[in-house]
C-alpha cells in the first residue's frame, strides 16, 4: 500500500554486512522532491570508507574464502532468495523509491518487480558460465576458464535507483565477483534496503558493500582505486568521461559505461494515430522524462505532422501531475532542484531558438519540483532542445519527409543509446533498424526493455552491454590453459 510515511530503517554505509557510520561521521540529507523537505540524514562516505569497503570486498574474494568456495548452484539459490525477499518487501521498497526519487508509487512498484526479476534471471546463469575446449595444433589440450574479475566498483544514477542496483549487482553475484557500490546522492534508500536483504538472504560479509556519498569524493575514490579491477558506471556522458580518465590514470581498471541519450522515435504516416500518439508521448514522458533512453526526438512524417501535434497537445493536457503517492497521478515531481532548473532552462531555450511551445512549459504548484508536461512543435535539428539531453517531460516534435533523410537526421547526434520506429511498412521498419546507430531499436513499441535483451550504447552513450547473457561478459576474465600431452589421442 502506498505510504508516504514509510519508516526509513537504513541510512548508514553497508560494509562487511554491517551498517556503519562514515569514518568522518559526516551525513547529508536526502529529500522528498514533492516537498523539498528532508526524509533522512544519510552517512556521507568518502575515500576512507571506500578503502574500508574495498578491503572487505577483497577479503570476501580471497582465495579459500566462503564466497570463492561456494558452489555456483548455491549462488543461484541465494540470488533467488534475495529476489523472493524483494518481492516480500515490494511495498516497502516502492514507498522508499517513490519518496526518494519522486516517481509514482505505481511506477515504483513496477520497478521493484523488475528488480526481483533481474536477480532471478541472472541467478539462472550462475552455474552456466563456462569456457571451451579448443583444438589447438600439436600435442596440447587447451581450454578456457571464465573467471570472476574480482572487486568491482559500481556507480549509479538516481532515475531508477533500485533497478540500477539490480543491473549492477545481479551479474556480480552470478559471476562470483564482489562489489563496492555507490548509489546516487539523491536516492540512496533502496540500494541500502537491498543490501540489508542480501544479508538476510545469506550472502557472506563483504560480497556486496554500499558507500553512500557524493560523486567527486566517494565516486572518485571508486573510479581511481588501485585495487578495484573494474568500474561499471551509469550516468551522464560528462561524468562517464571522468570515470574513464580516472580508471586510466589509476590502474587501468576495466570500464563499462551506460550514459546519456537523445533517442529518435520515427513515426511514419501509415500509423494508426490512436496508437502512435500516446506511444510517442509515453516514450518521452515515462519516469517524468528522466530516462536515459527517452524518445526525446519525435520525428513525424509531414503528411500527418499537424494532426499528430494537435493530438499530442490534447494528450499532454490530460496528463495528471501531482503527489507521487496519489493513485491517479501520472507524473510526480522531478528528482531535485538542479534537474528542475535545467528543464525550465531548456524550455526557455526552446522558445528562444524559435520552436513553438504548444502546451506546458511552467512549474506546477509552489513547492517541490513539478513541471508541466510540455510539447514543442516546429522543432529543427539545430535547436538546443533537439540536440541536448533534457531529462524532463519535454516532447520535441520534428517534421521529416523521407526515410533516407530521417535516418541521417536520427544519426546526426553524438549519442546512440536507443531508437524507435512506428510504421506498418516492414521495409521501412527494417531499413531503419539496420541503419540507425543505436544500441536498441524498438519497432512499434518503445522502452520495451527486457531482462534478457542486451542494453547499452553506441558512440557517446557508452560501451559494454548490461542485461542478457552479454551482460555477464564485462564481469569475467577469460583464461587460456594449455597442457602438453605425450600424444594427441
Ligand atoms: P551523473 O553523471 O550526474 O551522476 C551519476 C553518478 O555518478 C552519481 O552517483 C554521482 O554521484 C556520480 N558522480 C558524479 N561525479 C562523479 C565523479 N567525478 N566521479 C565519480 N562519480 C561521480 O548522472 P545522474 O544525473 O545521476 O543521472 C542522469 C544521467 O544518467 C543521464 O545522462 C542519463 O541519461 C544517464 N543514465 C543512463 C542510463 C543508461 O543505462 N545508459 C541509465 C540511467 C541514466
Amino acid at each position: 500500500m502506498a505510504n508516504p510515511n514509510q519508516e526509513i530503517k537504513y541510512t548508514k554505509l553497508f560494509i562487511n554486512n554491517e551498517f556503519v557510520d562514515a569514518k568522518s561521521k559526516k551525513t547529508f540529507v536526502t529529500i522528498n522532491p514533492a516537498t523539498g523537505k528532508k526524509i533522512a540524514d544519510i552517512a556521507e562516505g568518502d575515500k576512507a570508507d571506500v578503502d574500508l569497503a574495498v578491503e572487505a570486498a577483497k577479503k570476501a574474494f580471497a582465495r579459500g574464502s566462503e564466497w570463492r568456495n561456494m558452489d555456483a548452484t548455491t549462488r543461484t539459490r541465494l540470488m533467488n532468495k534475495l529476489a523472493d525477499l524483494i518481492d516480500r518487501d515490494s511495498n516497502i521498497m516502492a514507498n522508499l523509491e517513490a519518496l526518494d526519487n519522486g516517481k509514482t508509487y505505481v511506477a515504483a512498484k513496477g520497478d521493484v518487480y523488475f528488480t526481483a526479476k533481474l536477480f532471478r534471471y541472472y541467478a539462472g546463469y550462475a552455474d552456466k558460465i563456462h569456457g571451451n575446449t579448443i583444438p589447438v595444433d600439436g600435442n596440447f589440450f587447451s581450454f578456457t576458464r571464465k573467471e570472476p574479475i574480482g572487486v568491482v566498483g559500481q556507480i549509479l544514477p538516481w532515475n531508477y535507483p533500485a533497478l540500477m542496483a539490480a543491473f549492477k549487482w545481479a551479474p556480480v553475484l552470478a559471476t562470483g565477483c564482489v562489489s563496492v557500490l555507490k548509489p546516487a546522492e539523491q536516492t540512496p534508500l533502496t540500494a541500502l534496503y537491498i543490501a540489508a536483504l542480501s544479508k538476510e538472504a545469506g550472502f557472506p560479509p563483504g560480497v556486496l558493500n554500499v558507500v553512500t556519498g557524493f560523486g567527486p569524493t566517494a565516486g572518485g575514490a571508486i573510479s581511481s582505486h588501485p585495487d578495484i579491477r573494474k568500474v561499471a558506471f551509469t550516468g551522464s556522458t560528462e561524468v562517464g568521461k571522468l570515470i574513464m580518465e580516472a580508471a586510466a590514470k589509476s590502474n587501468l581498471k576495466k570500464v563499462s559505461l551506460e550514459l546519456g541519450g537523445k533517442s529518435p522515435l520515427v513515426v511514419f504516416d501509415d500509423v494508426d494515430l490512436d496508437e502512435a500518439v500516446p506511444l510517442a508521448q509515453e516514450a518521452v514522458f515515462t519516469n517524468h522524462g528522466q530516462i536515459c533512453c527517452a524518445g526525446s526526438r519525435t520525428f513525424v512524417q509531414e503528411k500527418i505532422y499537424d494532426e499528430f501535434v494537435k493530438r499530442s497537445v490534447a494528450l499532454a493536457k490530460q496528463r495528471k501531475v501531482g503527489n507521487q503517492f496519489n493513485a491517479d497521478t501520472k507524473q510526480g515531481p522531478q528528482v531535485d532542484k538542479d534537474t528542475f532548473d535545467k528543464i525550465i532552462t531548456y524550455i526557455d531555450y526552446g522558445k528562444k531558438d524559435g520552436a513553438k511551445l504548444e502546451v506546458g512549459g511552467k512549474r506546477v504548484g509552489t513547492e517541490g519540483f513539478f513541471v508541466e508536461p510540455t510539447v514543442f512543435s516546429n522543432v529543427t535539428d539545430d535547436m538546443r532542445i533537439a540536440k541536448d539531453e533534457i531529462f524532463g517531460p519535454v516532447q520535441s516534435i520534428i517534421k521529416f519527409k523521407t526515410i533516407d533523410e530521417v535516418i541521417e537526421r536520427s544519426n546526426n547526434t553524438n549519442y546512440g543509446l536507443a531508437s524507435g520506429v512506428l510504421t506498418k511498412n516492414i521495409d521501412n521498419a527494417l531499413t531503419f533498424a539496420n541503419a540507425v546507430e543505436a544500441g536498441t531499436v524498438w519497432v512499434n513499441c518503445f522502452n520495451a526493455t527486457a531482462v534478457n535483451t542486451p542494453f547499452g550504447g553506441y558512440k557517446e552513450s557508452g560501451f559494454g552491454r548490461e542485461l542478457g547473457e552479454e551482460g555477464l561478459s564485462s564481469y569475467l576474465e577469460t583464461k587460456s590453459v594449455s597442457i602438453k600431452l605425450p600424444c594427441r589421442n
